[in-house]
């Protein structure tokens, strides 16, 4: 704990946490001596954690790096970190995001982007470590905790593990709960583990995942040793590509890392298949209809009255507006504004019950496809990490870093992103393995195959 702690406060400039906790990390580093030296150790005794500022912790400041949540304190612990605390682990602190885990780039926090712990080979250009969990990905990539909790709404934990050669798992919908966690899109929203490799990973979820009676949406199931599957091997597994992910104009090397997973899979006794899903082009415009509406709805809750930031005003009217104007950022208001207009009266037909109606077809498309094979492979990003400022100023070239991962979280099934290799300029790319709801054992299996 002490020795990451040293090192979180010298690598400050990558401003990958918001806040560091020192004094209740060593409480708890501790804690957790005496119970090694008791012999009463629990499966993370010990184990120094870094946590992204959208899990409540209690007694903690909690922003969600956004203005509007200013001196926010839970009360409450968000039921995923209280479950990694009750087996032992240690937080070192609070780590960046973007604003409400908006974005893919970690641009839009409050507190300012995190910079990627890589470089491109002979540039000092800095570049991102995606987002929004970007402060979790730079801080595992860097060495600043043994790993982090992470939110996957349409990519943000695939993407930046992608981006920074770690290991990032959104589970299944319902397998994490979601109390506690700042709301973005609830329908979508999951948390999950970014570790430095797929033992840890598994390690992470294992304690991280459960039933719990506080989130309806929760599933009641048991949680396996996700360690334990990591044994299986591929062996007899069917592993489809699918078609629709090869796009027009994708970085060739992007091409053959991908070439040579399905290579590496088969070799150890999978088999490859190719598969299609004609829908996968409808994936990004039907999230960025439904997220935006989910979040127009969860957000009217910063109102300048419970949390937070207030804006005085003698009129309550003027009061709301002036906080929400001064609190929300730029891409929050953007996300608002899309949201509040698709759920309109005039353009809901139009535009939210038609993204509905799509999103379902998406997933009766991706359970059909699980008839047929065990995993899906495809890349996690289409491209390397990019320097900060390359594509904050165009929303839409910025949405196309989702272009593979939406359809996981729209059908509300499992993802991992693993490093692959590197690219030409030396920056680690990751291979996307998706999995049927609840397939995370084989999904692991896959992952560890490709390690
Ligand atoms: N990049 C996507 C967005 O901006 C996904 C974010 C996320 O998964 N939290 O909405």
């Amino acid at each position: 704990t002490d020795a990451y702690l040293q090192r979180a406060e010298s690598a400050a400039a990558l401003n990958a946490y918001v806040r560091l906790t020192p004094e209740k990390a060593k409480a708890q580093a501790e804690l957790s001596d005496q119970r090694i030296a008791d012999a009463e150790a629990r499966p993370l005794e010990g184990i120094p954690l870094g946590i992204k500022d959208l899990f409540c912790t209690e007694g903690i400041e909690t922003n969600a790096a956004s203005h509007i949540l200013d001196g926010f304190v839970p009360p409450y612990e968000s039921t995923v970190s209280a479950n990694l605390l009750a087996d032992g682990a240690v937080f070192l602190g609070k780590l960046n995001l973007d604003e409400f885990a908006m974005g893919s780039s970690n641009e839009t926090s409050y507190y300012g982007p995190v910079i990627n712990p890589w470089r491109r080979e002979g540039e000092d250009t800095k570049l991102t470590p995606g987002g929004s969990s970007g402060g979790s990905s730079a801080a595992v990539a860097a060495r600043l905790c043994a790993g982090a909790t992470a939110t996957d709404t349409g990519g943000s934990i695939r993407q930046p593990a992608s981006l920074t050669g770690t290991v990032g798992i959104k589970p299944t919908y319902g397998r994490c709960s979601r109390w506690g966690i700042v709301a973005f899109a609830s329908s979508l929203d999951q948390a999950g583990p970014i570790a430095r490799d797929v033992r840890d990973a598994a390690i992470l979820l294992t304690s991280m995942a459960g039933h719990d009676p506080k989130d309806s949406t929760s599933i009641d199931r048991p949680v396996p040793d996700y360690e334990k599957a990591l044994e299986g091997g591929v062996k007899g597994l069917k592993i489809g590509i699918p078609k629709e992910y090869r796009l027009d104009g994708m970085n060739a090397e992007i091409d053959a890392i991908w070439q040579k997973g399905a290579d590496l899979l088969k070799a150890q006794g999978a088999e490859i298949v190719e598969v299609s899903l004609p829908l996968t082009k409808y994936a990004l415009p039907v999230y960025y209809i439904v997220a935006p509406a989910e979040a127009s709805s969860n957000l009217a809750r910063y109102d300048g009255v419970k949390y937070g930031l207030r804006v005085h005003d003698d009129n309550i009217d003027e009061m709301y507006s002036k906080t929400r104007a001064a609190g929300f950022g730029k891409e929050v208001q953007r996300r608002l504004m899309i949201g509040t207009y698709v759920l309109s009266a005039g353009y809901y037909d139009a535009y939210y019950l038609r993204a509905q109606r799509v999103r379902k077809k998406i997933a009766d498309e991706m359970a059909k496809v699980f008839e047929e094979v065990d995993l899906l492979l495809t890349p996690s990003s289409p491209s390397a990490a990019f320097g900060l400022g390359e594509k904050s100023s165009d929303p839409l070239e910025m949405y196309l870093n989702d272009v593979f991962t939406v359809t996981a979280n729209l059908a509300g099934v499992p993802g991992i992103s693993v490093p692959a290799g590197l690219d030409a300029q030396g920056l680690p790319l990751g291979l996307q393995l998706i999995a049927p709801a609840f397939g995370e054992e084989t999904m692991l299996r896959g992952a560890a195959a490709l390690e």
